[in-house]
């Protein structure tokens, strides 16, 4: 494991970006208005899951959506999937990126690429987080809004596969896809990442 803190170009300032034929075509500087379209893009899910288990007498059960997620994106997506992201590795205990601002960083940063193992648990566990509410509905016999949920969160997820797991950073996540030219070019231009995905 390698303690590189603010050596790869997405922690060093906007200056070193000057000129750089990858700039557009990746998320690899924060930006506060993807934060604000990845949170808008999930928030219809949320709000209508949310009123239908409260409606549907589950409102309680809201705690065990909320603790799961905690866990999920402090520790365990974090270890699995977040540490080894060229932004885990930017100075401060504060992670700042796109999706999951403000968790703190637990781990240590991991350059070397996602295993099998850390894509399952990445999957079971993230579908475990966003699926978490449709059974409630179902007990409510909530069916309309049980479909309306599930077509947003199903349609949740395709954006973010087309327009973010398209441009993301993090190469080796299972739903990323970024051209492979860009990837190669990243890797070339912050050799501490791409030696560890040469081994
Ligand atoms: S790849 Fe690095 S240098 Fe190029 S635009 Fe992105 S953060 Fe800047
Ligand atoms: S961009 Fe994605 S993988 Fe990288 S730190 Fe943020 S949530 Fe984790």
């Amino acid at each position: 494991m390698t303690d590189n803190k603010n050596s790869i170009c997405t922690g060093k300032p906007d200056s070193e970006c000057k000129g750089c034929d990858l700039s557009g075509h990746l998320m690899c500087r924060f930006q506060k208005l993807d934060l604000i379209s990845f949170l808008l893009l999930f928030a219809p899910y949320a709000v209508l899951s949310i009123g239908a288990m409260i409606t549907g007498g589950f409102g309680w059960y809201l705690t065990g959506w909320l603790a799961y997620a905690v866990f999920f994106f402090f520790v365990w997506e974090a270890y699995v999937l977040c540490r080894h992201c060229p932004y885990w590795a930017e100075k401060g205990i504060i992670l700042r990126c796109h999706a999951n601002y403000s968790v703190i960083k637990i781990w240590k940063y991991n350059p070397k690429p996602m295993k099998t193992s850390d894509k399952v648990q990445f999957i079971v566990g993230g579908l475990l987080l966003g699926l978490y509410p449709l059974p409630f509905l179902i007990a409510a016999s909530q069916y309309l809004l049980f479909s309306i949920a599930l077509l947003l969160i199903i349609s949740f997820i395709f954006h973010l596969w087309k327009n973010g797991c398209s441009r993301c950073i993090n190469f080796s996540c299972p739903l990323n896809h970024v051209p492979k030219r860009y990837v190669d070019s990243f890797l070339e231009k912050n050799p501490i990442v791409g030696r560890e995905w040469k081994q």
